[in-house]
């Protein structure tokens, strides 16, 4: 059996401390199931309960403790729930922290149809690959201070950051992502009215399209691509662009493939990979017992698979794909949460994932 992976796991806010729990025991019985090392859980405090308590968000000495880990598992942020006074403080939200902190440049958020649920369109299989530490999000772009300030109290600017290096490394992952599926690479961009910034998008994905003429690579507007995905979501596979239009993207492509809560994404870099589903906190469910695990759970299957590829470990990728397949599986079988369109709870959906791993090793 390889060595065990040391994985950091912080619930967060909202229904964090519902779905986060939920996706660590599928995780458990999933590596169980595929006789894979267990993981070393490290708990650790992270949102606004650790603010009240702590003073942080993210308590500082926590930082070299996840630079110990090998990959964490993540709770969504709820930006409501902190007082005034942490916004005007100095730290980032705890995602921008964690990905800028350890360089998680690559956002990996997929889309696809699943037997059993309801969605408004059918025969989807997309990639989202979002630019993770720069880009239109001003918060994330900056060694230090903040990439939005204001020089009088009626006038806001916001800084956008696009460099070679940071284009060239998410086309990159974009372009092998695509060699591995239907070799079909679309960046997004908005060339026609920031042409320097999306110049260099174009200019490196038109190269690394030249290093591999098996890829197709086109391009669209932001803009236009809102509705091409609506139209025609069929025709993409892989989709490359900055942070803020990924972001926007990935959250329509959930819901065209069924509900948000759904939405699976891995922040990874060259060292370190995060487990945090697409959507936020879900305050209007929170605490409730109603949230929809899938998103995380398929998150936390994806970190298995990066870290057995990055480990040599057939195992633990193997217990990654037996949760996929699980997940499609209990879909199929009609155990919905609401968002769904069923009417199973957290807990339920859960259980029947973690029955289904049982039935399946
Ligand atoms: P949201 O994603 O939390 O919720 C949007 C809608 O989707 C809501 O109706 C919610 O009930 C539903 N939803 C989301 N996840 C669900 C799940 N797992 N199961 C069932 N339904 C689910 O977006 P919002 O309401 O705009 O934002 C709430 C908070 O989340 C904000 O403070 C925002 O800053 C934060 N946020 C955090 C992250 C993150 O930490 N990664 C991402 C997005 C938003």
């Amino acid at each position: 059996m390889a060595d065990r992976f040391r994985v950091a796991c912080m619930v967060g806010d909202g229904i964090g401390p519902e779905i986060v729990p939920a996706a660590r025991r599928v995780v458990d019985h999933a590596l169980v199931g595929a006789s894979a090392a267990p993981f070393d859980w490290v708990d650790l405090p992270m949102g606004a309960e650790a603010f009240a308590q702590l003073g942080y968000a993210i308590p500082p000495e926590n930082y070299d403790v996840l630079a110990e880990c090998d990959a964490w598992l993540v709770g969504p942020h709820d930006s409501a729930s902190y007082p005034q006074t942490w916004h005007d403080g100095p730290e980032r939200v705890p995602g921008a922290e964690l990905r800028g902190r350890y360089d998680l440049y690559a956002n990996i958020r997929p889309s696809r149809n699943r037997a059993g649920v309801p969605s408004i369109v059918s025969g989807v299989d997309l990639v989202i690959v979002r630019e993770n530490t720069e880009g239109l999000y001003s918060d994330r772009n900056m060694y230090t201070g903040s990439g939005e300030f204001m020089p009088t109290e009626d006038v806001a600017l916001t800084v956008g950051l696009f460099t070679r290096r940071a284009i060239r490394r998410i086309a990159t992952a974009a372009f092998e992502l695509a060699a591995a599926r239907r070799r079909h690479v679309t960046l997004v961009h908005k060339s026609n009215v920031m042409p320097k910034a999306f110049g260099l998008f174009l200019e490196e994905c038109r190269a690394l399209a030249d290093e591999h003429p098996d890829i197709e690579l086109d391009d669209f507007l932001f803009d236009s691509m809102a509705a091409h995905l609506i139209r025609r979501p069929q025709a993409f596979d892989v989709i490359v662009t900055e942070n803020l239009f990924g972001d926007t993207l990935s959250d329509l492509t959930g819901e065209l493939v069924g509900a948000l809560g759904m939405s699976a994404s891995l922040n990874a870099g060259d060292r370190y990979a995060m487990a945090q589903a697409a959507h936020g906190s879900a305050p209007d469910i929170a605490g409730q017992g109603l949230a929809n695990p899938i998103g995380i759970v398929v998150s936390a299957a994806m970190l298995l698979q990066w870290l057995g590829r990055r480990g040599d470990d057939a195992a633990t990728t193997a217990a990654g794909d037996a949760i996929e397949a699980a997940v499609d599986r209990v879909l199929e079988a009609g155990t919905r949460t609401r968002d769904l369109g069923g009417s199973a709870g957290t807990a339920e959906l859960t259980d029947a994932l973690v029955a289904e791993l049982a039935a399946t090793s």
